[in-house]
């Protein structure tokens, strides 16, 4: 067979590793005789699973002790609408920082709780889409709380910096740039993320939240998407994803082998640079994103000629390239380089692109 590199979004590729242990242990876990789906979340088995896994992401991500982390059900959308149920207080409104399709995502879903105070900071730098460098966002007094998106998983659009607003409570939407590189936690009050891109199977959720801002929840705010009810409870106040849990975990233990954060992000800088050097050194290709808000994480790319984009996606599945399409609101091909895609997939890509641009150009 040949090799094959999945490009997806997400749920996207798992690291090898990973997958050959869970297929080595499924049907006889921990000597149980049973697989790890099939035994209590109460169990001793599990919690140390759970126990385990969550000191790994505080030792990955160097997480302060006063910030609690939760394994969560119901995605990144999910928490759109909590975490204005959660953070508003008697507050009605909240800064939004709209830079593309996710973070305007969760403005639709937070006008069903507060009036955001939405702040768009699209622009264009010559022809390239760009967004405002953080000391341009102009923040109201009022607002509970700051919402961003610092990797827009369409768009293709970063937002590198870190934040540094005073005692403002900043929330982001990791997901699809969690792990990717060391941040520092403590610059914000909830960073949170859905799995299924860099961190495991769909249907967990992480959200890494800061002690004093649990207990403000709405009443009417469902149990369990209040996050002080899920600290309280380890986050089993209902039975968790637990085999999304558990392969996450192991993921985790797989990213502390590589070499932790630090790691990944020279991994990932060198893989999103080949891509998008390929891309910038030829007439065939373009990407319509400013160099300083380029995501290292997902890379939207467009023929010059579109009439060729239906040819480009059956011959790269062919060639063991999977799942290149783009985004429908953005068209065009996106190829998602998260931490489980190594360097020779990229550089399989980068081959084909180069090879396919020689016989059509
Ligand atoms: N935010 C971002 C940045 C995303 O990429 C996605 C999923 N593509 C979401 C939110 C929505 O996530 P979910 O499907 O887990 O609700």
């Amino acid at each position: 067979m040949t090799q094959v590199y999945n490009f997806s979004s997400g749920p996207a590729m798992i690291p090898a590793e990973v997958l050959r242990r869970a297929e080595q242990e499924l049907c006889n876990w921990h000597g149980l005789g049973t697989s790890v789906m099939e035994i209590s979340h109460r169990s001793k088995e599990f919690i140390q699973v759970a126990e385990e896994s969550e000191k790994d992401i505080r030792d990955l991500m160097n997480i302060p002790s006063n910030y609690k982390v939760l394994f969560c059900h119901g995605g990144a959308r999910a928490q759109f609408a909590a975490i204005p149920m959660n953070l508003l207080g008697d507050k009605a409104t909240a800064d939004y920082i709209d830079g593309g399709y996710w973070a305007h995502s969760a403005v639709k879903e937070a006008q069903k709780y507060c009036t955001p105070n939405v702040i768009d900071i699209t622009t264009t730098q010559g022809d390239k889409r760009a967004l405002l460098p953080m000391s341009q966002w102009t923040l109201s007094k009022d607002a509970a709380y700051v919402h961003y998106c610092p990797n827009e998983t369409i768009d293709g659009l970063a937002i590198d910096e870190m934040p540094d607003f005073g005692d403002k409570v900043i929330v982001a939407d990791y997901s699809s740039t969690i792990l990717s590189r060391p941040i520092d936690v403590s610059r914000f009050g909830i960073v949170y993320a859905g799995a299924q891109k860099n961190i495991g199977p769909a249907g967990l959720t992480l959200v890494i939240v800061r002690d004093d801002l649990l207990g403000k929840a709405r009443k009417e705010l469902p149990s369990i998407l209040d996050y002080k009810v899920l600290a309280d409870n380890d986050s089993m106040f209902n039975t968790p994803p637990t085999f999304a849990w558990y392969l996450s975990g192991m993921v985790f233990k797989w990213l502390k082998e590589q070499g932790g954060l630090q790691e990944m992000e020279k991994r990932n800088q060198a893989k999103a640079e080949l891509l998008y050097h390929t891309i910038d050194s030829s007439n065939f290709y373009r990407n319509q994103v400013a160099d300083a808000n380029r995501s290292r994480m997902n890379v939207p790319f467009q023929l010059a000629d579109s009439a060729l984009d239906a040819l480009f996606l059956k011959e790269s599945v062919d060639a063991g390239l999977h799942a290149l399409k783009g985004h429908r609101v953005v068209g065009g091909m996106r190829a998602s380089i998260y931490n489980a895609m190594p360097l020779a997939g990229v550089q399989a890509l980068t081959s084909f692109m180069t090879d396919f641009e020689k016989r059509h150009a």
